[in-house]
């Protein structure tokens, strides 16, 4: 090991908190502050699962509404004609708005030149985008929740309770009694 020096300014790196070895005061506000954090699982975990089903909902509710082509535009360049707008969809892709193409077909729907049925259109695929967004956080919080379930095992079984039983009987390391012979004990033994 190293010689523990301790910096002028009075911020101690080498603290026996930097090498794992909490102060009995500083044990404590880690215990304090995690009881604070466990307190706020419930609802956390409670409005999340809420909240999923919401984005579900939501995106189940614009899927009739989104179109999953992207915009292609004709004479746009053309000397007295007016742009043309297109909707062109991926090969064998189907559209909620368009329907579904032929087999081994893509879809090509014809919006034209009207800017209300263009602005219909665009609102359409900014749909679709926003539906990808939703499902993405839908996702990404469905597996948080799912791995919320793990990590919590976990961290049961790392301060030696069964995940498995309602009560918190603490099974692997109770302490011994008195009266009888003590196993060597390196955790007991580490404690100031
Ligand atoms: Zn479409």
């Amino acid at each position: 090991m190293s010689t523990t020096i301790v910096p002028e300014n009075g911020d101690c790196h080498h603290s026996p908190a930097a090498t794992g070895d909490a102060t009995g005061a500083e044990r404590q506000l880690h215990i304090a502050e995690a009881i604070t954090l466990a307190a706020r699982l419930p609802e956390a975990l409670q409005e999340t699962g809420i909240y999923v089903e919401q984005l579900a909902a939501r995106a189940a509710q614009l899927e009739r509404q989104t179109c999953t082509g992207v915009p292609y535009w004709r004479d746009q360049d053309a000397p007295g004609r007016r742009p043309k707008l297109y909707l062109v969809h991926g090969v064998g892709q189907p559209c909620p708005l368009h329907g579904a193409p032929a087999p081994g077909r893509r879809l090509r729907t014809y919006i034209g030149v009207d800017p209300h049925r263009q602005q219909a259109a665009f609102a359409a695929l900014e749909r679709h985008t926003h539906r990808q967004h939703l499902l993405a956080e839908r996702q990404r919080l469905a597996w948080a929740l799912r791995d919320a379930r793990i990590a919590l095992r976990r961290l049961l079984r790392d301060l030696g309770y069964d995940p498995d039983t309602p009560l918190n009987t603490r099974r692997p390391h109770d302490p011994p009694e008195e009266d009888l012979p003590r196993p060597p004990d390196p955790l007991r033994r580490a404690r100031p």
